[in-house]
């Protein structure tokens, strides 16, 4: 694919911007309404050995998982209810449920206010150390909404191995 070939948006911005989308490598520029379109010529040019590096980071990593949604959401409803009894019980804390979501960019994730998980529906293709993992970790943001020591120290406590697990869903392609 050649540089030439990118996907322009025009959005009200303060400066050019460019990304290289998986799994294609496809370039796609957001530009501010009045840059020239010769400019932006010009600006993906010069990103050009940039491009390439991006290009090569996404070859290395894995195509995207095959899941089948039907079976994804059978597993978790299968998994899910006695994985948040289990650890409701041990971290004190109580939500008011649960559901699954398509998500590309996360794993779970937690209202606090309505105290509700979202669980990615990917998850029901993965391992259950890595299932478990997220069902603690969106848990334990109804002790603590930030990502902070005390929020770590909950994690540490309840899930000694969460480092892991963590490093193990980062392994794990989601877009
Ligand atoms: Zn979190």
């Amino acid at each position: 694919m050649s540089t030439a070939n990118y996907v322009l948006t025009r959005r009200k911005m303060k400066s050019i911007r460019l990304r290289v989308v998986p799994p294609a490598g496809e370039i796609k520029v957001s530009a501010p309404p009045g840059v020239p379109k010769h400019f932006i010529d010009q600006f993906v040019q010069e990103k050009s050995d940039w491009i390439e590096r991006q290009r090569s980071q996404i070859k290395l990593m894995d195509p995207p998982l095959e899941i089948d949604a039907k079976a994804c959401k059978e597993r978790l409803e299968q998994r899910v209810p006695e994985l948040l009894e289990y650890w409701q019980a041990r971290l004190g804390v109580k939500c008011t449920g649960w559901r699954t979501r398509k998500m590309k960019s996360r794993w779970g994730s937690c209202n606090i206010n309505t105290r509700r998980i979202n669980l990615n529906l990917v998850l029901g293709a993965l391992d259950d150390l890595l299932l478990e993992y997220v069902v603690v970790h969106e848990l334990v943001h109804l002790h603590e909404r930030y990502h902070n020591k005390r929020f770590y120290a909950w994690l540490e406590q309840m899930l000694p191995d969460w480092r892991e697990r963590e490093a193990g869903l980062r392994a794990v392609p989601l877009y």
